[in-house]
């Protein structure tokens, strides 16, 4: 499993930095999921390994604009690359009409279904090898955190209950080793349900905007990876006295050790955290008061920065590719 941060801005987007939109890849092959697509996501697509042919769904986390001003033009683009295979979107309601209107509008027509669901009351579905779910967090306006867990992490056949209901072993495990059904005296064979898993499957939780980590106690138990935003340190959103919804990276980091999260990916910085220490606060103190309170493996995710989960558990930074 990796991530690729395509976005880790508030608000607006810096020279540096784009608003949010962040990739989750699968273990196998090319296909990927995107949670937010703000302004200019199509563009750092292009920057990245990743292209819009195997996107397989897009998360939206809540309605503000730098989380979802991107969708037009990164579905434009995807249908005229040619795109046909369906895609499918899920967000808050409020995004389907949105949406709609801005394509008519704009006399946008897409060579591929756009599957819309509504997240609200949505309890959980199946995208690729990941089993998603839902959790509603805390911001000016409705937003929902997305739980990622492997379906089927490294599948095996279950040669035990092969062995009990007394299937042949040949082809026939060959076929449901490939995960296609078969039939055997009469009955129906789903691969799936002759498969175990061969490791414990990971799970990443992606969040909007939120100023209550703690609600997410329940989304992380037995996950290895949250992502949340730290929109500020604790010392400017005191000296600002007011959070607009958004968390600290001091709440988010010591939510973190309590819950036992091995690795923790802050994103969504305020514009006003630099790179270089000089006019504004630096980046550095947003890593320096989440690092005072967690103790596991520490992220400030960078655009277009890699990351992968090993089977030991550990999120690490990939070397960049030439
Ligand atoms: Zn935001």
């Amino acid at each position: 499993m990796d991530l690729i941060f395509l976005g880790t801005s508030a608000g607006t987007p810096t020279r540096a930095r784009n608003v949010s939109a962040t990739a989750l890849l699968a273990a196998q092959g090319k296909h990927w999921c995107l949670v937010d697509c703000g302004e200019g996501t199509q563009q750092q697509v292009l920057r990245s390994p990743l292209s819009l042919s195997d996107l397989d769904a897009i998360f939206i986390t809540h309605v503000h604009g730098d989380h979802c001003f991107g969708l037009p033009g990164l579905l434009g683009s995807a249908g005229m690359a040619g795109r046909t295979r369906p895609l499918r979107l899920v967000g808050p309601a409020a995004l389907g009409p949105w949406l709609r209107l801005t394509l008519e509008m704009s006399h946008s027509w897409l060579p591929f279904a756009l599957e819309f669901e509504a997240v609200e009351g949505l309890s959980a579905c199946a995208v690729g090898e990941w089993q998603v779910s839902t959790a509603e967090l805390s911001h000016r306006v409705p937003s929902w955190a997305y739980v990622f867990t492997e379906r089927h992490p490294e599948p095996r056949l279950n040669l035990e209950r092969l062995a009990e209901e007394g299937i042949p072993r040949g082809p026939l495990w060959g076929e449901l080793a490939h995960g296609r059904e078969v039939l055997w005296q009469g009955r129906a064979l789903r691969a799936a349900d002759y498969w175990q898993a061969g490791r414990a499957a990971q799970r990443v939780v992606i969040c909007g905007d939120n100023d209550r980590p703690e609600l997410l106690a329940q989304a992380c138990l037995s996950a290895q990876v949250l992502v949340h935003e730290a929109t500020y340190t604790q010392a400017v959103l005191t000296a600002g006295k007011q959070a607009y919804g958004h968390s600290s990276a001091l709440q988010v980091a010591r939510f973190a050790a309590e819950a036992g999260l091995p690795n923790l990916v802050l994103t969504h910085f305020s514009p006003r955290f630099q790179a270089q220490p000089g006019r504004g606060p630096a980046i550095d103190e947003i890593a320096a008061e989440a690092a005072s309170v967690y103790s596991g493996q520490l992220h400030l995710a960078q655009d277009l920065a890699h990351y992968h989960l090993g089977r030991d558990g550990r999120l690490l930074r990939r070397a960049p590719q030439a």
